[in-house]
């Protein structure tokens, strides 16, 4: 099924200037890029993206990483597009990721893990709404 997802380039892997290189393994698996900026994260909008980790013990500093500095988010489309990005991605942590992935290849840690992919089908519309007008993603 053709599916939407959202990705984040993370404040750690913007900062090391390795943008292009995660792109480039997004556009090379597959997935169309349907809409892409670069903005920063408040404290209180990074707490809003990830309510649902609210009462996780690492909460308050997963939101003060994400709010520290640029990212980027896209839209990503494709067959499957949740399971290939987040496939793309690797494991939360980078250090049990396979080789190859993002997080494996650019992870600095458990938490400074340099991208983001929705879940699930219906977390990527909840996830794509937080950040995109419809009029900011094409047709293609
Ligand atoms: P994923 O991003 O793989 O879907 P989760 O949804 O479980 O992982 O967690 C969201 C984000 O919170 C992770 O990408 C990571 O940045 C951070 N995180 C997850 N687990 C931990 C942890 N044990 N310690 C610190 N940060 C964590
Ligand atoms: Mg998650």
């Amino acid at each position: 099924m053709i599916q939407q997802t959202l990705s984040i380039i993370k404040p750690d892997a913007v900062q090391r200037d390795v943008c292009g290189e995660i792109l480039k393994r997004i556009e090379a698996g597959g997935l169309k890029i349907k809409a892409l900026k670069m903005l920063e994260l408040s404290k209180k909008q990074a707490q809003g993206f990830y309510a649902v980790h609210q009462d996780k013990p690492f909460f308050d500093s997963l939101t003060d990483f994400m709010s520290s500095g640029p990212i980027v988010v896209s839209v990503l489309e494709g067959e499957d597009a949740v399971r290939v990005y987040r496939d793309i991605m690797g494991a939360t942590n980078p250090a049990e990721a396979s080789p190859g992935t993002i997080r494996k290849e650019f992870g600095l840690d458990i938490e400074k893990n340099s991208v983001h992919g929705s879940d699930s089908s219906e977390n990527a519309s909840t996830e794509i709404a937080y950040f995109f007008h419809a009029l900011e993603m094409v047709d293609r």
